[in-house]
C-alpha cells in the first residue's frame, strides 16, 4: 500500500497543512479517507486525479475532515464522473442530504452511494481488495478510526480521538498507525491526543506497532515536532514521524 498525507492540518489555518485528507493506494482504485478544506487542491498537486477519487471514507463530519467533499463530487461531475460512494459515521446520509438540499442545482446530476459504518463493521470498497474495520474513537461527535488490511499490510487511521483502548486494539500488529497529536504535552485537552496522553497507550508488547505518524496538527504543535516525537520515543521502540501535507510512505 502506498499511503499519501494530502493534509496533516485543522480547522485552523497555518502555514504548510491543510485540513484532514489522506489517499490509501492498494494498487487498485485510491481511497480518499477524510477531505478537509484543501484536500481538493492537494489531490490535484499530488499523483492521483481527482476524477479517480470517487470513493471517501470519512471518519466524521467535522467540517475539518468533510469541507471539500461537495467541492469534490462537483468537480468530477464537471468532468462526466457523477457516481461516488461515501463511507462515514451515523449521520453521513443525512448529512449529505441536508447538503443537496441546500444546492439543488447538484440534485439528479450526482449519484451518492452512502454506506454508514459503526464499531465492527468490516467493508471492501468495490474495485479494491481493501478490507476495512472501523472502531469508535473518542471524540466530542461520533468519530471512527480504520483498520486497513491489503496484500498482507496493515495500516490504522485513528480518525479524531482521545487515545483509547478501542482504536489501540484496532491498531494491534498494525505496520503503519496514523494517530492523531493535535496538542504538544503540557496541553490538558479531552477528545483530541498529545504525545504524553499517547505514551502510556503504546506499550508495545501489547500493541505491536512498527510506524507511528503523527497528524492533525493545531499551530499550537509548531516549534514542539521534534520533543514530541522524542516524548514518544522514550515509551515507544518502533519509527516515530510528524506527517507532512505531501508526504508518500510505503506500507
Ligand atoms: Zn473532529
Ligand atoms: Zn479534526
Amino acid at each position: 500500500m502506498k499511503i499519501t498525507f494530502l493534509g496533516t492540518g485543522v480547522a485552523i489555518p497555518q502555514a504548510g497543512r491543510v485540513q484532514s485528507g489522506l489517499i490509501i493506494d492498494a494498487g487498485s482504485k485510491p481511497l480518499l479517507v477524510d477531505c478537509g478544506s484543501g484536500v481538493l487542491k492537494n489531490i490535484f498537486e499530488s499523483r492521483y486525479q481527482h476524477t479517480d477519487v470517487n470513493t471517501i471514507i470519512l471518519s466524521h463530519l467535522h467540517l475539518d475532515h468533510v469541507a471539500d467533499v461537495l467541492p469534490l463530487i462537483k468537480a468530477n461531475w464537471l468532468c462526466d464522473k457523477t457516481v461516488s460512494t461515501i463511507y462515514g459515521p451515523e449521520g453521513t446520509y443525512q448529512w449529505i442530504t441536508k447538503l443537496l438540499d441546500i444546492y439543488q442545482y447538484m440534485q439528479g446530476k450526482v449519484d451518492i452511494n452512502v454506506i454508514e459504518m459503526s464499531s465492527g463493521d468490516v467493508v471492501t470498497p468495490l474495485g479494491t481488495d481493501c478490507r476495512i474495520t472501523a472502531a469508535e474513537g473518542v471524540h466530542s461527535v461520533p468519530s471512527l478510526g480504520f483498520r486497513i488490511e491489503s496484500g498482507g499490510r496493515t495500516l490504522v487511521y485513528s480518525g479524531d480521538t482521545e487515545p483509547c483502548t478501542s482504536i489501540m486494539n484496532l491498531s494491534r500488529g498494525a505496520d503503519v498507525l496514523i494517530h492523531e497529536c493535535s496538542f504538544p504535552a503540557g496541553f490538558d485537552v479531552t477528545n483530541h491526543t498529545t504525545p504524553t496522553s499517547i505514551a502510556g497507550f503504546l506499550v508495545e508488547d501489547v500493541t505491536d506497532i512498527k510506524n507511528l505518524y503523527l497528524t492533525h496538527l493545531y499551530p499550537q504543535m509548531q516549534g514542539h515536532e521534534q520533543e514530541s516525537v522524542e516524548i514518544i520515543k522514550y515509551h515507544f521502540a518502533g519509527h516515530v514521524q510528524i506527517a507532512s501535507d505531501m508526504l508518500t510512505i510505503k506500507v
